[in-house]
């Protein structure tokens, strides 16, 4: 018993060690933490930037982009919060609700088939269509189903995402990070992008021609492992035209973002998924 106890004060300390030493993402690769403008990072597009300029183009305002934003990337970028490889190994000893709530629901790592995927995909933009247009106080959540929307494009088999969803124990470990890659299937960020635009798309203040010349473009990269850094500059390049980002207070807002109300937010989420 004296043993276990001090093994886990050990763990404990390593773990509050690790998280004061480390710098979340946002600090140096988000427009609206930092100045200057950072080299764009991979896998930061898919979700960050994505988010920001589809969300202008749908009419929301700057603000209002830059906040879903940075929530959305929140969800990686808090990693020992709510990352998926770092919350699947800690929540597995005892915390195997918490762990659902963010690997199965937040990163949309369900491990269902071709239907369901398809179901997870409409439930999310329901989701996230539904709720109130502003940066209101609750933005974080509408964030939140964003990133769990590109994740049920990203976290799926096959060239059109048509294949099953990567599950809940191992998530894509053994494929590495090729299914965040836009470059690696064009056509799953096409339909990722349409399903957002429509979500989020406020009538009399949309520009839908904005944004189908910007799908357009990025559906004539080329496509492939050696194009990735083409698909980030594309996006960033975009992410520049589409609206200067606007300044946010990022580690206030990263702050106020607790295990407790994302949890129970979760648990609310996934609560209004339609069963098969
Ligand atoms: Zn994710």
């Amino acid at each position: 018993m004296k043993q276990g106890w001090k093994t886990w004060a050990c763990a404990a300390l390593a773990g509050l060690t690790v998280t004061a030493c480390s710098t979340p993402g946002y600090r140096t690769l988000n427009p609206s933490c930092v100045e200057p403008f950072p080299d764009a990072k991979y896998n930061r597009d898919g979700h960050q930037d994505t988010t920001y300029i589809v969300a202008v183009m749908a009419g929301r305002s700057p603000r209002e982009a830059a906040l879903l934003s940075f929530y959305n990337e929140a969800a990686d970028d808090l990693a020992w919060r709510f990352a998926a490889p770092q919350v699947s190994v800690w929540a597995s000893f005892g915390g195997w609700t918490y762990r659902h709530r963010i690997v199965g629901v937040l990163h949309s790592l369900h491990g269902g088939g071709p239907e369901a995927v398809d179901q997870r995909r409409r439930d999310l933009a329901r989701a996230l269509s539904g709720r109130p247009v502003g940066a209101h106080d609750t933005v974080w959540q509408s964030g939140l189903i964003i990133h769990a929307l590109g994740d049920s494009f990203a976290h799926t088999r096959g060239e059109y995402g048509q294949g099953e969803a990567y599950g809940e124990l191992y998530g894509h470990l053994l494929d590495g990070h090729a299914p965040d890659y836009v470059a690696m299937r064009p056509a799953v960020y096409q339909a990722y992008i349409e399903h957002l635009y429509e979500a989020l798309a406020v009538p009399g203040s949309e520009d839908r021609a904005a944004f189908e010349a910007f799908a357009g473009r990025m559906n004539d990269l080329p496509a492939g492992v050696d194009h990735i850094a083409l698909h980030a500059e594309a996006i960033r390049a975009a992410r520049g035209d589409v609206a200067p980002a606007p300044r946010l207070d990022c580690d206030a807002l990263a702050g106020r973002l607790t295990l407790r109300e994302v949890s129970r937010f979760l648990r609310e989420l996934e609560a209004g998924f339609r069963p098969d």
